[in-house]
This record gives structure tokens, C-alpha cells and sequence, in this order.
């Protein structure tokens, strides 16, 4: 439910309707626009007697919401989320690349490949210590050298980091580590998403390959529901019966994830389409259709990659994106779909 609260509201009636809604043991979420304030409720909304609220001097308008995200909601929350990582801003009309190699592989490759990126336009820089491997005889990351090394990376270029957690006791790991990846495959983890709750780092989240978007957004709404209200949705490609591509790139998710929900919405063009070649147009696509930032992997050598070397680019084909991008943004979708 949300509770639309007259502009320049008497404080003393504000404080005795929240100290109400909370002897009702409502979670009170309060929303401050320009001109005007929003009450959003979660918890037993059926005890709460509209008309009651109706009948207040400072309440507007009540609304209940239908859906089963609340946080989350774009009803809770009217403005963009904006994220600052390290200074990084995301989210609001604020663009960023998030661009490195699927796999951290050694020293030279993630600090070669974090410069050329920086160098390019990157705002971020990714690298996978923990990989999902469909096969438990592939390379399986470099799990804390790994991340020893992105660390390194960030320190020499400056660069956010993003990078996935497989699992919680990976946790105590990613303390420096700016943005935490929950990845595709462990969407619906819901102990890992309720613990990154408690966590004050903004969560990257992976929509899952055969997950509605309702499903993503409730993902959200278990690190929302534990505290932590830093959260970027990231469509990545479902499952469908292509064939030659890795996914299937639902772009049509993005500006509807923006209408339904508040936070940064961004697209990997790498793992939905599996190809280096079909990255750029699906990229600058994404662009178009009003995303607030790529995530886009790069090696230095792809064809020696130990993972995802075929969906890889190399640091110019990277330089040329970033190019065309800029160039696209100007025009790029803006705003709610109505
Ligand atoms: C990744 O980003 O490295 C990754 C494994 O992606 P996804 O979870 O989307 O497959
Ligand atoms: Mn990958």
C-alpha cells in the first residue's frame, strides 16, 4: 500500500500517523519526491482501514499495490535509484560499461585487459573468481587469487570491481570488492540473497535463464527485505529454442523492468548471444531500448581464453563499442513506457 502524503504536511499529524501505521506493525517506507512524499507499506496491509487515511488532513490519495514486490516498486519509489560505487555513478541517465574478461586468469591478463577497458571508456571493471561451470571439469576460476588479482586491477586503474559469489562462505572473500554478482544460475539462491541483504554493497543481479521477470524482481526484493537497497537488475539472455545463439536477448525486459521498478536496469549482450560478433549490435540495441549500462566481456586474447573465449572481444573491437555507443546515446530511449 502507499500512502501519497499532501505536500508541506503539518510534522506533528505526519509523526502520529507513522507511529499508528507502525503500532500496526507496518514497515513504513518513506519516499521524498519534489512536491510531494510517499508512504509505502509493507506488511498485513489488511488491517489498515483506508478510509480512516482517506479522512486525514495530510493524506492525499491510498493505493494499494497488487504486486508481490513492494521495495522494489516503482510505486514505492517515483525517481530512479542512483547508485554511487567508489564514486561511479549508475542508474538515473547515468551510463556506465561494466567490461572485463569472463575469468581472471593471471596477473598480466586481468591488469592488460583493465587497462585497455579504462582506456576505452569503461566505468567498471569485471572479472569472474568464482565461475559457474556447467562441467565440473572445466576451469573453475582462481576463486581467491582470483580476486586478489582483480583487486590489484582496480588499484592500478582505479576501476570499480564487479564479480559473482557462488556461495555464502565465499562472503568473508569480498570485503573490498565494490559490486557483488549474484549470477544466473543462483538467482533464486534465497538464503545467499536474504544474507547479501545484510550487506552495504550494492548486488548485481543476473536474471535467471528461465525466470520471469516477477521472479527477478522478487529476487530483489529479498536484499531489499534484508536492508540493503542497492540492487542493479541485469538481463543476460533466457532460454528459448534458438539455436545458434547461447540465449535469446528479451530486450522488451528492460523497459519494463524500469516501469515496474526504480532500480538500474543493464544488459549483457556477451552471455545472451554466445558470439563476439553479435555483441555490438545487441549492445548498441540495448542502448536504444533505454538500458543504463552494458556488461560486456573482454579478453586480450579470446582465442586462448580458459572461458568464453568465442563471446569475448578483443580491446579494439571493445574501443569501436564504446565508440558507437557514445555515438547511440543521444537518441536512446528515455523515460517510463507508458
Ligand atoms: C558471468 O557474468 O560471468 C556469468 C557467468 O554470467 P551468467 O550468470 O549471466 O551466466
Ligand atoms: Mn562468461
Amino acid at each position: 500500500m502507499v500512502i501519497v502524503v499532501r505536500k508541506d504536511p503539518d510534522p506533528a499529524q505526519l509523526q502520529s500517523l507513522m507511529d499508528w501505521l507502525k503500532s500496526l506493525n507496518m514497515d513504513v517506507h518513506v519516499s521524498r519526491g519534489e512536491n510531494m512524499m510517499l508512504l509505502g507499506l509493507v506488511g498485513d496491509t489488511s488491517t489498515v482501514d483506508i478510509d480512516l487515511l482517506m479522512a486525514l488532513d495530510i493524506v492525499e490519495d491510498v493505493k494499494r499495490i497488487q504486486e508481490p514486490y513492494k521495495k522494489v516498486n516503482r510505486k514505492f519509489h517515483p525517481d530512479d535509484l542512483v547508485l554511487d560505487i567508489g564514486g561511479v555513478k549508475l542508474g538515473g541517465g547515468n551510463f556506465q560499461i561494466i567490461a572485463g574478461p569472463c575469468s581472471i586468469e593471471s596477473q598480466e591478463q586481468i591488469c592488460s585487459v583493465a587497462h585497455s577497458v579504462k582506456a576505452a571508456g569503461a566505468g567498471l571493471l569485471r572479472g569472474g573468481a568464482f565461475k559457474p561451470r556447467t562441467s565440473p571439469y572445466a576451469f573453475q576460476g582462481m576463486r581467491g587469487k582470483g580476486l586478489e588479482l582483480l583487486l590489484e586491477a582496480s588499484r592500478q586503474t582505479g576501476l570499480p570491481v564487479v564479480t559473482e559469489i557462488m556461495d555464502l562462505s565465499q562472503l568473508p572473500l569480498f570485503e573490498n570488492v565494490d559490486v557483488i554478482q549474484v549470477g544466473a544460475r543462483n538467482m533464486q539462491n534465497f538464503e545467499l540473497l536474504r544474507e547479501l541483504g545484510h550487506t552495504n554493497k550494492p548486488i548485481l543481479i543476473k536474471r535467471g535463464m528461465s525466470s520471469t521477470l516477477e521472479e527477478l524482481l522478487m529476487s530483489a526484493e529479498y536484499v531489499f527485505s534484508g536492508g540493503n537497497e542497492q540492487v542493479i537488475l541485469c538481463e543476460r539472455g533466457i532460454r528459448t529454442f534458438s539455436d545458434i545463439t547461447r540465449n535469446t536477448l528479451d530486450l522488451s525486459a528492460v523497459p519494463l523492468l524500469k516501469k515496474l521498478s526504480h532500480l538500474p536496469v543493464i544488459v549483457d549482450p556477451s552471455h545472451a548471444t554466445g558470439i563476439a560478433s553479435l555483441v555490438a549490435p545487441m549492445a548498441l540495441a540495448a542502448v536504444a531500448a533505454g538500458a543504463d549500462g552494458l556488461m560486456v566481456e573482454v579478453h586480450n586474447d579470446p582465442a586462448h581464453a580458459l572461458c568464453d573465449g568465442r563471446q569475448s572481444l578483443t580491446p579494439e573491437a571493445f574501443e569501436q563499442l564504446v565508440k558507437g555507443v557514445n555515438a547511440l546515446r543521444p537518441y536512446a530511449f528515455q523515460g517510463i513506457a507508458r
